[in-house]
C-alpha cells in the first residue's frame, strides 16, 4: 500500500483539545454537518470533490481557455471523454446533479419509471422532481451486511424485466459503483445482461458513472476472465454497453467541482445541449470554467491509472480490516470509496429511534476530532404519509476516504479512535432529536444527549 506519489504541497491540520471538541459538537447540536471545517482534524465526510489534484492537473489549469464559445479547453475535455470512455458527444455540467437536471428534463415524462440498481439520493430526487419513479431492482444480497457477494451492485434481472414489462420506462440506469448500498460494484456479466434486456424492450441504458474507474478495477480483481485485462480496456468494454453516462467528476475524475453527460447519439446530444443552455451554460462550458474542464480532462486519465486504483482500494480495505481485527462490525465486502460501520450493532443498547450511527459520529468526533457521516435513521427521514420515522435495515456510519489525501498513519489513528469508542461503548447514551426540518433533515437537525436509554426503552416496550 505504498502511495504511488509523493507530497509536494501540504495543508496543515490541527487537533483541538478534547474539552474544545466537546464544546463545539454540543454547540453544533450534535450534528457534524454544522461543524466548521477548522474544528475537524480528519475529515471523512465524503469523497466528493475532496481529492488532491496532481501537478499535471494544476499545470493544465494554467492553460484554461476562458472563451465563452469554442473554448480550446472544451476540445481537450471532449477528447479525454472520447479516449477514456468512448462517447463521442459530451455536455459539460457544473456537477453530477446539474447533469441529472438537464438529462431528466429531456428524458422523463410524468408517470414514467427509471429502473436500475439503487439510485443515488440526488438522482432519485431529480427523477421524482420530474414526477417519475425510481424503481430499485438491486439483488437482495445487497441489503444483508454479512453476505460476502463480490458484486452487490448487480441488478436482479427478474425485477428489472418486471419493471420493463409493467412500467412506462423512460430509461434504465445502472449506478457503477453503487454508492447508496456501500460503493458496491456491478459485474461485466450483469452489465451485459441488463443491456440485452433493455435492448429487448427498446429502452436506452445509461450509467451513473461517478465511480466508473473503481467499478472497472473491481471487475479486474473479482470477475473471471478480466484479471489480465487493463482497466483502460475494461472501462471501454463497460461503456460499450451503454447509450451514455452521467458523471459527477468530483469522484473518479479527481477534481473539486464538475460533471458531464456523455452520449452516443447525435440527436440526443442536440436536445441535451439545448436544455443545458437554459440550466448550465453554453455547450462548450456548461457551468464550468475552462480551467475546470482542463482539470477534468487530465483527471480522467489519472482516475484509471492502475497503481492509483490499487493504492486507493487497498487503503479502504486496510482500514476495514483493521477495524474488523478490533471486533468492530463493518459492512462486507469492502466497497470502493468508504468503510461502513454497522452502528446498530456497535451500540446494540441504543434503540434505532435514538440514532445509534449518529451517536457514533458524535463519539468519534469527541474521541479524535474525526468527522464521518450517518447513513441511517437520521438520513432516512420520515414517512411522508404517517409522519413516523423510517427505520432502515442498514443503520451505518460511513468513513469516506478522500482521494490521495490521507496517509496510512491517518487511517491508523482513525482505527485507534474507533477502538477507544468501542471499548467504552456500553457507557454511551443515544441522542434525542429536538429540531428537525421537513426536507433533508440530516443537514440541519439538532439533538440533545438522551437521558436514560433503558427507561425510555422500557416505556417503548409497554
Ligand atoms: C455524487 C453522486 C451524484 C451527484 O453528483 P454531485 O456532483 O454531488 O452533484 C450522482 N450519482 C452518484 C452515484 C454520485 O456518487
Amino acid at each position: 500500500m505504498i502511495p504511488p506519489f509523493k507530497i509536494k504541497s501540504v495543508e496543515p491540520i490541527r487537533l483541538l483539545p478534547k474539552s474544545e471538541r466537546i464544546k463545539r459538537i454540543k454547540r453544533a447540536g450534535y450534528n457534524i454537518f454544522k461543524l466548521r471545517a477548522s474544528s475537524i482534524f480528519i475529515d471523512l465526510l465524503t469523497d466528493s470533490g475532496t481529492g488532491a489534484m496532481s501537478q499535471e492537473q494544476w499545470s493544465a489549469m494554467m492553460k484554461g481557455d476562458e472563451s465563452y464559445a469554442g473554448s480550446e479547453s472544451f476540445f481537450r475535455f471532449e477528447k479525454a471523454v472520447k479516449e477514456v470512455l468512448g462517447f463521442p458527444f459530451v455536455v459539460p455540467c457544473h456537477q453530477g446533479r446539474g447533469a441529472e437536471r438537464v438529462f431528466d428534463r429531456v428524458m422523463i415524462k410524468a408517470g414514467q419509471a427509471v429502473p436500475g440498481n439503487t439510485h443515488f439520493d440526488t438522482t432519485k430526487a431529480h427523477i421524482e422532481y420530474r414526477k417519475g419513479k425510481a424503481v430499485d431492482c438491486t439483488i437482495s444480497e445487497a441489503f444483508d451486511p454479512e453476505t460476502d457477494h463480490p458484486f452487490k451492485g448487480n441488478v436482479d434481472l427478474k425485477k428489472l424485466e418486471f419493471s420493463l414489462k409493467n412500467d412506462d420506462v423512460a430509461y434504465v440506469l445502472l449506478t457503477c459503483t453503487c454508492n447508496s448500498i456501500g460503493g458496491q460494484p456491478v459485474s461485466m456479466a450483469n452489465i451485459k445482461a441488463v443491456s440485452r434486456l433493455a435492448r429487448k424492450y427498446k429502452k436506452p441504458l445509461f450509467m451513473d458513472g461517478a465511480r466508473f474507474a473503481e467499478n472497472a478495477f473491481f471487475i479486474k480483481k473479482r470477475e473471471k476472465g478480466y484479471e489480465k485485462k487493463s482497466v483502460k480496456t475494461i472501462v471501454k468494454e463497460m461503456t460499450s454497453h451503454f447509450d451514455g453516462m452521467l458523471m459527477s467528476a468530483k469522484k473518479d475524475a479527481i477534481v473539486n467541482i464538475g460533471g458531464f453527460i456523455a452520449v452516443r447519439d447525435k440527436g440526443l446530444y442536440e436536445k441535451l445541449s439545448q436544455m443545458a443552455i437554459l440550466f448550465e451554460g453554453f455547450p462548450t462550458y456548461g457551468g464550468l470554467s475552462g480551467r475546470d474542464m482542463e482539470a477534468i480532462a487530465q483527471g480522467l486519465y489519472e482516475g484509471i491509472d492502475e497503481d492509483y486504483l490499487e493504492y486507493r482500494t487497498s487503503q479502504v480495505k486496510y482500514l476495514a480490516e483493521k477495524l474488523e481485527l478490533f471486533g468492530i462490525p463493518v459492512l462486507k465486502p469492502v466497497g470502493g470509496h468508504a468503510v461502513y460501520v454497522n452502528g446498530k450493532e456497535f451500540f446494540d443498547h441504543i434503540p434505532q429511534w435514538q440514532f445509534p450511527s449518529q451517536t457514533l459520529a458524535v463519539e468519534l468526533y469527541v474521541e479524535g476530532g474525526i468527522r464521518a457521516v450517518e447513513i441511517g435513521t437520521l438520513l432516512a427521514g420520515r414517512d411522508p404519509e404517517t409522519g413516523e420515522n423510517i427505520y432502515p435495515e442498514l443503520d451505518l456510519l460511513r468513513l469516506t476516504i478522500p482521494r490521495r489525501v490521507y496517509t496510512k498513519e491517518h487511517l491508523d489513528y482513525v482505527a485507534e479512535c474507533l477502538k477507544k469508542v468501542w471499548e467504552r461503548r456500553e457507557s454511551v447514551k443515544g441522542l434525542k432529536l429536538i429540531h428537525e426540518p421537513k426536507v433533508l433533515r440530516h443537514f440541519q437537525a439538532r439533538f440533545e444527549r438522551a437521558e436514560d436509554v433503558n427507561f425510555e426503552k422500557k416505556l417503548r416496550k409497554k
